[in-house]
């Protein structure tokens, strides 16, 4: 099986799906792996690492499997083979045109975000790999923003008390946020609509806010909230969230617009200086002041909405992304190194998103 791993080309995507340590492992599988030039650039990898590790580099287009980080352009879709294999975040549930083209393309594509989030596929779970690096570096983003310190300082020029950090929605990224947050000294404090939350926001020696509102859906997931639920949870937010300097909102329900938890009121409430960091910009955000991709300030309150903060990290993004792919490209293929997905297998049946079905 021959493996390629194009260069991304998205403007700020710095990350790459394969790193020289995991070729070397895919090498004793059997795998051949071909690296286009410059691929590991952004990641401060050059080609030559790659060569070392046994890759070529050449064109990783006409490859058996090409695996990427982010969905591939139209342009690349029209440079897969028919029948080829493609694995990456494909957005299937916000882009269903490029789904329908992979499958007029007769690619066999496997969306990362897809994988079922069971213990058996964690090794393979980069939702939560680079969920970790977006809650890691919202914190920092915060604290950059931030008129005040996180930490208590006892100093000789008087005391300054710890900041109050507030997470809401806390999946794998929120955890991170909670427990980064912690660490440069904030007193932390969780919400989410799924109570078993409770006991691991704890756990990072967080408080738990409860509002009162449970909302557990499919697969582990948030459902939306209804109408009635929504305007209490964002009075009782309102309310709450008027006591803490820094709020990290995570919130997501897949396939819908994120929930609105900070409301423009909130916003008002916040004491001057203080800074919000919606890391749900990408679907819509989670505070109702928040742009996209911008840092706004209003009432002196700072809204951050920082877009694929992933990349902002691309050594140790690349580094956990490329073995979420391998642990899923290596369920692929049988002791040969000859690929022979079994599509009975609920890993890879859930996460292939266009299959040929030949009649
Ligand atoms: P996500 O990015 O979809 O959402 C982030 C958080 O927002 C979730 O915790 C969700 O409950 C919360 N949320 C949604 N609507 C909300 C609202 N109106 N108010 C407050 N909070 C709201 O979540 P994720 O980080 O991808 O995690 C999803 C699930 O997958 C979690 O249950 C996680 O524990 C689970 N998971 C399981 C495994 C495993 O191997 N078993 C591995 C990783 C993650």
């Amino acid at each position: 099986t021959t493996v390629g791993v194009p260069r991304e080309s998205g403007a700020d995507e710095r990350r790459v799906a394969l790193v020289p340590k995991v070729v070397e492992k895919l090498r004793t599988r059997g795998v051949e792996v071909v690296v286009e030039s410059g691929a590991g650039l952004g990641a401060l990898i050059p080609d030559e690492l790659y060569v070392a590790a046994g890759a070529t580099i050449g064109d990783p287009w006409s490859a058996d499997v090409v695996v990427k980080v982010a969905p591939p352009s139209t342009e690349e879709i029209g440079r897969l083979r028919s029948g080829a294999t493609l694995i990456g975040f494909l957005a299937p549930r916000t882009a269903p045109e490029s789904l329908a083209a992979l499958k007029a393309a007769g690619v066999v594509a496997f969306a990362m975000e897809s994988i079922p989030r069971i213990s058996r596929a964690q090794s393979m779970d980069a939702l939560s790999s680079q969920g970790n690096v977006a809650g890691y570096k919202a914190v920092l983003l915060a604290a950059e923003r931030s008129t005040r310190f996180f930490p208590m300082l006892t100093t000789a020029a008087g005391t300054v008390k710890p900041a109050q950090a507030l997470v809401l929605g806390v999946g794998v990224a929120g955890l991170q946020a909670l427990a980064t947050a912690k660490r440069l000294g904030a007193r932390t404090t969780g919400y989410d609509v799924r109570p078993e939350v409770a006991d691991q926001v704890r756990s990072l020696g967080a408080q738990w806010l409860d509002l009162g509102i449970e909302a557990v859906g499919e697969g582990g997931y948030a459902r939306e909230l209804t109408d009635d639920e929504r305007a209490e949870q964002q009075k009782r937010l309102e309310e709450a969230i008027t006591g803490f300097d820094v709020v990290i909102t995570t919130a997501n329900v897949p396939g819908r617009k994120a929930p609105t938890l900070v409301t423009a009121r909130a916003v008002e409430g916040m004491r001057p200086g203080s800074v919000v960091v919606d890391m749900a910009g990408e679907s819509g955000g989670n505070c109702e002041l928040t742009e996209a991709g911008e840092v706004i300030v209003a009432h002196d309150v700072t809204i951050a909405s920082p877009l694929n903060l992933p990349a902002t990290m691309p050594e140790h993004a690349s580094e956990l992304y490329a073995r979420n792919v391998s642990a899923l490209l290596e369920l692929m293929l049988d002791e040969n190194g000859a690929l022979a997905p079994d599509f009975d297998d609920e890993v890879l049946a859930q996460s292939c998103v266009t299959r040929e079905v030949s009649a």
